[in-house]
């Protein structure tokens, strides 16, 4: 048996996993924005009843992911979570992070993937991405990889859309949920979620050129990874990523590019275990090949 966990900034999800079927499974909120520097033993709480029976502890994690160190970006701490749950489980461990998990899984479970090539995008609180290229995730060295919410578009506005890491026009300071509900609520002249905005708001001529820009911007993302990797299908995940008006209109900016520029759209096939299972297949792939 095998343990695997999802740390995000909301949840975090912990699996037990026996012949690639998940047989117990825990969740609880995340302390990554309340108790950071106790995240590693408040894990291994969840956890420690499956250790004796366990072989290795595989880890989906938000942030800049590396083998030293998880550096949390949305509240700028460096945690080295990998050699942390090591010593408190005495067992093997592999980390990755969370959006590249979660491509590994429909790689293996999406069977209308282009397996070869092809990107996953997750549209949600931020924006996230994994990149597999010649069957293989992208990961380096330090973990800034396949973020693709940090790359640059341009978009047809007079406007600048300063980023959290520094940047300006960002792919996730302009399409995220956290980008859509800022710009909607300074329109609006209320506080308003992605999610209100979504449901109650998405008519409105004063919101549909914000949702239009995010739309914008992520086509922009999608033509921008076309002319580097090639890749012939992009997976688009996450909550403001599946809803209707957005992924339609995303859609047809994508149809009425030139024909170099098209790819085929899928919406993800592993649902709501896709980091834990993702990181479980990944770890299993890494262990047959080392
Ligand atoms: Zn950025």
């Amino acid at each position: 048996m095998d343990i695997a966990i999802d740390i995000g900034g909301t949840k975090i999800a912990c699996a037990l996993i026996e012949n690639d079927q998940i047989i117990d499974a825990v969740k609880v909120d995340s302390i990554i924005h309340t108790n950071i520097d106790d995240l590693a033993p408040y894990v291994y709480a969840q956890i420690k009843h499956w250790v004796a029976q366990a072989r290795s502890v595989n880890i989906a994690c938000t942030g800049q992911v590396s083998p030293d160190a998880v550096n949390f970006l949305s509240v700028r701490r460096k945690l080295p979570l990998q050699a942390q749950l090591r010593s408190l489980t005495g067992l093997p461990v592999t980390i990755i992070n969370d959006a590249s998990a979660a491509a590994w899984a429909e790689y293996v479970l999406n069977d209308h993937v282009s397996r070869k090539n092809f990107i996953y995008i997750t549209v949600s609180t931020g924006v996230g991405a994994g990149i597999v290229f010649n069957d293989e995730i992208i990961t380096c060295a330090d973990g800034f990889c396949a973020h693709l919410g940090h790359t640059a578009v341009n978009i047809p506005t007079a406007q600048s859309y300063p980023c959290h890491c520094g940047r300006e026009n960002c792919v996730e300071a302009i399409a995220s949920g956290t980008a859509i509900a800022k710009y909607a609520s300074q329109a609006l002249g209320k506080t308003l979620s992605a999610k209100d905005v979504f449901t109650h708001y998405a008519e409105h001529p004063d919101i549909m050129p914000i949702i239009d820009n995010a739309a914008t911007a992520v086509a922009e993302l999608i033509f921008n990874m076309k002319a580097t990797f090639g890749n012939d299908t992009v997976i688009i995940g996450g909550s403001v990523g599946l809803a209707p008006l957005f992924i339609n209109k995303v859609a047809a900016k994508v149809q009425q590019a030139p024909e170099i520029y098209q790819v085929t759209l899928l919406a993800p096939k592993s649902g709501a275990n896709a980091d834990v299972i993702g990181v479980h297949h990944y770890a299993k792939k890494q262990l047959i090949e080392s």
